[in-house]
């Protein structure tokens, strides 16, 4: 039952106690009958009872409803003030009345409001560790800037010192490179002149900032010195070793044409310049004036030219008149007489070869080239007459002769006889001079490619120590494996083939291996 309820009933019950308590006075107090007034004092007290009884329960009643109350409002307190543990007696939440409807309410309350408030606490823990991490993250983040920031300023710093030191370096270098007496320069990848010192200003007649970023050869004129000949390019050592990463010479008799159109002889050579990693990033050429030497060089070989043309004409005069003693147009001979007009004879023919090996040399070194006259010839022809001419020595060391069929059948070239002959003669004479006795010589061709023939000459001789391969085709170079094995050479022959060779606009190169033998190739273009 409601409290409602509950309290009409007492009200009303006190309301129908009152009424007959009112009811049985006013009765009383109006005489009533003796008998009656014993029954209206018994009905009095019992409503008297009644209404103490009421109104104990009312009392009652209210004490409970009050406590209940008031232990809800405890708890409605509790609640308000964030406690959520909040326990309810079993007799508050069954009972049927209001207070239990409320003491229901504020149980459900609470545990929607703890329900809620665990939720919060999860979302703000949640989100204060979400804060924290970012907070540890921001922080860290600050750390890496903080250390980026000093490696950047470290990097900073050693790019500077780097950069104090690389300009300390260029400084010095730059000082370095304009005190040289020489002429420098160097060019970059793309062959622009990068550095550019007071000589090669000089030499050129272009100034130094004339000619920093432009191309070497608008700037340097190199020429080679070819008399009564049109003016040649001669430029290409300094982009060869850049492509070949090889230290370039000047090839000789090369002119310098300056600015003002003046011929400066020079000589010296190009270098690759090389980064750490080995790559090539330009090119130093380093230059002189060579005006004096070369006209020490001119006298030399005048001198040359002119004793080799002295000593030819009694040379020949020497070998006429041996000739006709030894053709006993001047009386008999003895035996012995025979034998020493012979050796005069074989001195004689020696001296001849020399001075017209030097005179060949004092005209590759005045630059006058060899006056080549082409025509068809045969060149098993030629090999052929040299065998014949060699056959004396060739039977004397037994040296076995392999020609290829090409060198037997024979076949044209267009090449000048007498010069091929000379380089052919070379070449033969030293395998066979270089060989053991019991050797083996072999001739071969190569016809595969349509513009040039190679020949080859291979023996299986003495051979020529590695370390001397680089100075086969010098002047008067003589291997000193060889020195004492043969006498009779005078280290011209190669020197002098090679020229022809060039000369033919062909190649000349060599391999060889000490006590194994060498092989010698020359490329002669068909045309
Ligand atoms: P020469 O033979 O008169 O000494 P060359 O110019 O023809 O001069 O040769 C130069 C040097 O090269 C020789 O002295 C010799 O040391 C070496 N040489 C040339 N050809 C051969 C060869 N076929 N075998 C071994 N050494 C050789």
């Amino acid at each position: 039952m409601s409290i409602r309820a509950k309290l009409i009933l007492i009200i009303v019950s006190i309301l129908v106690v009152f009424d007959s308590a009112a009811g049985l006075i006013f009765y009383w107090q109006n005489n009533l009958a003796a008998p009656a007034q014993t029954l209206n004092l018994i009905v009095f007290w019992t409503l008297l009872i009644v209404l103490i009884i009421v109104t104990a329960v009312f009392y009652l009643f209210i004490g409970i409803v009050t406590k209940k109350i008031s232990r809800l409002s405890v708890i409605a307190r509790q609640i308000a003030g964030g406690r959520f543990d909040i326990k309810l007696e079993k007799g508050d939440i069954k009972a049927k009345d209001e207070t239990a409807v409320l003491a229901r309410t504020l149980k459900e309350t609470s545990d929607r409001l703890s329900g809620l408030y665990k939720d919060m606490e999860r979302k703000v823990q949640q989100k204060t560790k979400e804060l924290s991490s970012s907070l540890k993250e921001t922080k860290k983040n600050n750390d890496l800037l903080e250390e980026n920031k000093k490696a950047m300023l470290n990097i900073l710093e050693d790019v500077e010192a780097e950069k104090e030191a690389a300009d300390k370096e260029r400084e010095k270098i730059n000082t370095i490179i304009h005190s040289i007496g020489d002429a420098v320069f160097v060019t970059d990848n793309n062959y622009k002149i990068i550095l550019f010192n007071q000589v090669a200003a000089d030499l050129s007649g272009h100034g130094m900032k004339e000619a920093i970023g432009k191309r070497y050869n608008q700037v340097m004129n190199f020429v080679k010195e070819e008399n009564g000949n049109p003016d040649r390019k001669n430029d290409e050592f300094i982009v060869k070793a850049m492509k070949t990463v090889k230290v370039m010479e000047m090839s000789n008799h090369t002119v310098l044409i300056s600015k003002t159109g003046k011929r400066i002889p020079v000589s010296d050579s190009a270098a690759p310049l090389k980064d750490k990693d080995g790559k090539v990033i330009g090119c130093v050429v380093v230059f002189r004036d060579v005006t004096k030497e070369r006209q020490i060089d001119q006298m030399k070989s005048e001198f040359v030219s002119v004793a080799s043309h002295q000593l030819r004409t009694p040379l020949t005069g020497i070998k006429w008149f041996v000739e006709l003693l030894l053709g006993q147009k001047a009386g008999k001979l003895s035996k012995k007489q025979k034998d020493f007009l012979q050796q005069i004879l074989i001195s004689n023919e020696r001296m001849i070869a020399l001075v017209s090996d030097l005179l060949d040399v004092s005209h590759i070194e005045t630059g006058k080239k060899f006056n080549i006259e082409k025509k068809e010839i045969n060149p098993a022809e030629i090999f052929q007459q040299i065998l014949t001419d060699n056959i004396a020595l060739i039977q004397k060391k037994r040296i076995k002769i392999i020609r290829c069929r090409e060198l037997i059948k024979g076949f044209k070239i267009f090449a000048d006889a007498d010069k091929i002959r000379q380089a052919f003669q070379n070449l033969l004479s030293n395998a066979v001079k270089y060989s053991r006795d019991g050797g083996r010589i072999e001739l071969n061709c190569d016809r595969s490619n349509k513009n040039e023939t190679i020949f080859s000459i291979k023996d299986s001789g003495f051979g020529i120590p590695e370390n001397q391969q680089k100075r086969v085709f010098e002047k008067f170079f003589r291997g000193n494996n060889i020195v004492t094995k043969a006498t009779d050479g005078t280290g011209l022959g190669l020197y002098i083939t090679r020229a022809i060779v060039e000369a033919h606009g062909g190649k000349i190169w060599f391999e060889s291996q000490e006590n194994k033998g060498t092989a010698f190739h020359l490329s002669i273009p068909n045309k």
